[in-house]
């Protein structure tokens, strides 16, 4: 199957061939006739697999065909998403895209000034991208009409409702007219995301391209069983050995991703960390010196991940398992996207036994194991709960994560070995530049 075989308008196909795309992905294809017909779909399509484009291009197409009487240009089209980035992402995509129709779009978040959105929403926007927080901060400084929307497009709602959004949609949802047209994207199907579609799509057509739960295909996984304290270590060694230039490391905690990026740093190796503290500024910096290479690894939580659309991208490494299972299959959705190889590592201590097994049931498959030579577990260290304390002060959102420290606590405790062997900055604890991270994301309720 072609885009040329899909009804999409010359503009549009334009746009889609000057990014050198000429086949559909699954979602696109299934997705984009549904649209331009003006049906509700449910799809379960995690990132990756091309489902920006399969609901930008038909939403582009069916706003494109009728304009709204009287001059006016009042919002048609509302994408709401979970993160910034993943906001910036759409908007990036509805531009590109719509480069050659007379649409005009924005994309408005928080944690940025609110009078220049303001001033944007003025002049007239016919699609907005948004998360739900600012998006009510306009609705409630009266600086936003939503009564003209055609179409809604709810973007990765299993992690709006992970985030806590799910009275804010419910808000947004009252200020939209009843005959719209819906679109709901989701990566997995709780009960709840089933209510919330049950509530709001009309018969909707069910596309679903990756099964429910299950990883992208053309991620290869592997787990390394290893002592915590020596995690760090195991993973300057495989970014070494393996010649890896462009590595995304997931770690539980803010505190504990800060902490590691400053440890690469020691090891010699340009790290930066994205998480919840920081400015918009900083997390767009460190994401862009990571897409050009100035940064080998990228150390994030996971809501700061959540999104990230980096082509190609050839590694991701759990440094810590995710506390909820869901969200190792959004992690690795970071690697293998659109049909590339990727490889997912995962290293696992012995406190982590069982939140891999969760991990396991819920892709009703094992991940393959395999023993690094010089790196097996020690088998006298015994399993330590994983604490879930807070640490969270004063930062945006609600983390789920919680968590220990990330490798720290395993230093205390683990073989000397983890104290300086293999550490080219050596045990010292001065701080390095290799943080120069810290790079905020996370639970940034827009
Ligand atoms: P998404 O799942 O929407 O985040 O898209 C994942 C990546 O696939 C993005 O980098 C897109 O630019 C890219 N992409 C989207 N559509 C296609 C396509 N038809 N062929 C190849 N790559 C695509």
């Amino acid at each position: 199957m072609l885009f040329t075989d899909l009804g999409l308008s010359a503009e549009l196909l334009r746009a889609v061939s000057e990014q050198g795309y000429s086949q559909p992905t699954p979602i696109q294809s299934q997705a984009i006739p549904v649209v331009l017909k003006g049906g509700d779909v449910l799809a379960g399509a995690q990132t990756g697999t091309g489902k920006t484009a399969g609901f930008t291009l038909p939403l582009l197409q069916r706003l494109s065909a009728q304009k709204p009487a009287g001059g006016q240009r009042p919002v048609r089209a509302l994408v709401l998403t979970p993160t910034r980035e993943l906001a910036a992402q759409v908007g990036e995509s509805v531009e590109t895209y719509g480069k050659y129709l007379p649409m005009r779009s924005a994309v408005i978040f928080g944690g940025v000034k609110i009078n220049p959105q303001i001033a944007m929403l003025r002049r007239g926007v016919d699609i907005l991208v948004a998360t739900p927080g600012r998006l009510l901060d306009h609705v409630n400084q009266k600086t936003l009409d939503l009564s003209q929307v055609e179409i809604l497009v709810l973007d990765e709602a299993d992690r709006m409702l992970d985030m806590g959004f799910i009275h804010d949609i419910r808000k947004v949802l009252a200020l939209l007219p009843k005959g719209r047209q819906n679109l709901l994207f989701s990566a997995t199907f709780s009960n709840e995301i089933k209510r919330l579609a049950d509530g709001l799509l009309d018969s909707p057509s069910l596309i679903e391209v990756a099964r429910r739960n299950t990883t992208a295909e053309s991620v290869d996984q592997v787990v390394h069983f290893v002592d915590k304290g020596r995690k760090r270590e195991l993973l300057s060694f495989l970014i070494g050995s393996g010649n890896w230039q462009q590595v995304l490391v997931f770690t539980r905690t803010k505190h504990g991703a800060n902490r590691l990026a400053e440890q690469l740093g020691n090891d010699g190796l340009t790290a930066a960390a994205i998480h919840g503290n920081k400015s918009q500024g900083a997390r767009t910096r460190a994401l862009a010196d990571f897409k050009r290479g100035a940064v080998r690894v990228l150390v994030a939580t996971d809501i700061a991940a959540r999104g990230l659309d980096i082509d190609q991208l050839p590694h991701v490494v759990n440094f810590e398992l995710p506390n909820v299972p869901e969200d190792y299959v959004h992690r690795i959705g970071r690697t293998g996207r659109a049909g590339n190889e990727g490889e997912a590592v995962s290293l696992v201590c012995v406190d982590e036994h069982k939140l891999l097994r969760d991990i396991e049931r819920l892709l009703k498959s094992e991940v393959p194991k395999v023993d690094v030579e010089g790196y097996k577990p020690d088998p006298s260290i015994k399993a330590e709960p994983i604490q879930n304390g807070r640490q969270n002060r004063g930062g945006g959102g609600r983390s789920r994560a919680g968590g220990n420290a990330g490798g720290n606590r395993g230093g205390n405790r683990g073989s000397a070995r983890s104290q300086g062997a293999g550490n080219n900055g050596g045990p010292s604890r001065r701080r390095s530049g290799g943080a120069r991270g810290a790079q905020a994301v996370s639970g940034s309720r827009g």
